[in-house]
Order: C-alpha cells, then sequence, then structure tokens
C-alpha cells in the first residue's frame, strides 16, 4: 500500500466517522480513531502519521516492539489491543500508552507494578465478553464490577472505560446488540470516581454502529491499511 494510499483510505475512514457522528446526533471530536497496524510495515505507520494519525493499535508484542524501535522519532500514542499475558506485563507496562484488553486482577497488579514511575499511569480499558464465546477473551459481563474494583487502588493504572470485541457480523441491526450492551454496562457501572467514559469499540465493519452506539475509540484497521500482508494464527 502506498503512502497516497494510505492518505486517500485515512480520509474516507475519517469521513465515515464524521457522518456516523453526525448522524448518531454527537459532536465529532468524541470519536477518537485508533489506526490498528498490526501486520503492516512501520512504513505504513509513518505514512498514516504524516496524515495527522497520531494513536495506532498493535496486537502482537513483539512485532509491536520492533515496529516501536524504528519508529523513536515519532511521538506515536501505542495501544495494545491484543490479549495480555501475565509474563509480558513488563514490556506492555513500559511500552504502550494504553491497554485494551484487561481481563484479568493478577494482569492489572503486574500492570501497575510495572509501569514505570516516571510515566504517567497506564490507561487501561476492560475488555468485557459480550457474546459469550470462550475464543473471546474479556470478563462475563457480571464479572466486570469486581475487576473494576480490583484496578481502583493500583496507582500505576487508570482505567479509562470498556473494551469489547464482538463476533463478526455484517447485519447493521444485529452488529449494534453487542454494542448497546457495553454502553448499558457502562452505564450501570460508571461512578463518579470512576466514570468509565470511554467505550472502545467499533471496527473497519462496524464502525457506523458503534458510533451510533457512543463509542469514543474506534479501532480501524482494515479500512486503513487495506488487507493485512499476512494473517497470524493468534488470536
Ligand atoms: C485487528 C483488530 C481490530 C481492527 O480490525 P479491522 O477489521 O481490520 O478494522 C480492532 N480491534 C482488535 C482488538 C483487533 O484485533
Amino acid at each position: 500500500m502506498t503512502a497516497d494510499t494510505i492518505a486517500s483510505r485515512l480520509a474516507a475512514v475519517k469521513a465515515r466517522i464524521l457522518a456516523a457522528a453526525l448522524a448518531a446526533d454527537r459532536e465529532p471530536e468524541s470519536v477518537r480513531l485508533i489506526a490498528v497496524s498490526k501486520r503492516q510495515g512501520a512504513d505504513a505507520i509513518r505514512a498514516a502519521f504524516v496524515q495527522g494519525q497520531h494513536a495506532f493499535g498493535e496486537s502482537y508484542l513483539q512485532e509491536a516492539l520492533d515496529k516501536q524501535a524504528l519508529l523513536t522519532d515519532l511521538p506515536i500514542e501505542w495501544h495494545f489491543i491484543g490479549r495480555v499475558q501475565a509474563n509480558k506485563t513488563r514490556q506492555l507496562a513500559a511500552g504502550f500508552d494504553w491497554v485494551h484488553g484487561l481481563a484479568d486482577r493478577g494482569h492489572a497488579r503486574r500492570l501497575s507494578e510495572h509501569r514505570p514511575i516516571d510515566r504517567a499511569p497506564l490507561k487501561v480499558c476492560i475488555q468485557v465478553n459480550l457474546s459469550g464465546e470462550a475464543s473471546k477473551g474479556g470478563v462475563a459481563p457480571d464479572a466486570a464490577s469486581d475487576l473494576l474494583a480490583a484496578c481502583a487502588g493500583l496507582p500505576g493504572l487508570r482505567v479509562m472505560g470498556l473494551m469489547t470485541l464482538p463476533a463478526p457480523c455484517a447485519d447493521p441491526r444485529e452488529q449494534r446488540e453487542p454494542l448497546r450492551a457495553l454502553r448499558l454496562l457502562r452505564d450501570r457501572l460508571a461512578t463518579p470516581d470512576q466514570p468509565l467514559a470511554c467505550l472502545s469499540m467499533g471496527m473497519s465493519d462496524d464502525l457506523e454502529a458503534a458510533i451510533l452506539e457512543g463509542a469514543t475509540l474506534v479501532r480501524i484497521g482494515t479500512a486503513v491499511f487495506g488487507a493485512r500482508p499476512y494473517n497470524s494464527s493468534n488470536p
């Protein structure tokens, strides 16, 4: 994918976000785009950065670290959107600004402990599994409040909101169901101390549905960068 193609695809995604925000009667600025660059090269990230895209999402730790090493000259905001592993929490806490898939209190404690003290607390979203699929990460909806409570006392973490990764679904009406469920769960769990302002949901195929249901962080890969050059057997 050439830099020009990335520029025009990025512009098209921004236009979709704008149209969906207007249709939802929301401020367009209330929706942030995270460009999901997993399985894309550092040059693709650089091309998007030049177009003003500063937040990038990565799913595979080693791959992300390799690309970060090539991009140290750019002030990129790095989001980890993959599965958290207990033995990788030190690298996650040092290498990322956000972790979206938090689903375990042990991981939360380790991420907090490993967050370098000279950095602001690591921003995290609690991943909720709304489809009940065993293959998908995330806590069950009724376990989210316990995990939130466990995170509240951790100085190295700041819980920003909730995240979900629904099963793929082509029907725009059906797409909205898990997205709405995440928003309603957030509304139930939010407190003045933990307002959970962020809803991390929406990908290339359900971006509009997610914005209609209140997404504040949309994680868009294919629509920005094209098909991923190679696939992984990892989730
Ligand atoms: C890959 C991925 C995305 C982006 O998916 P696209 O369909 O390419 O937009 C978003 N969120 C997560 C958690 C992902 O793993």
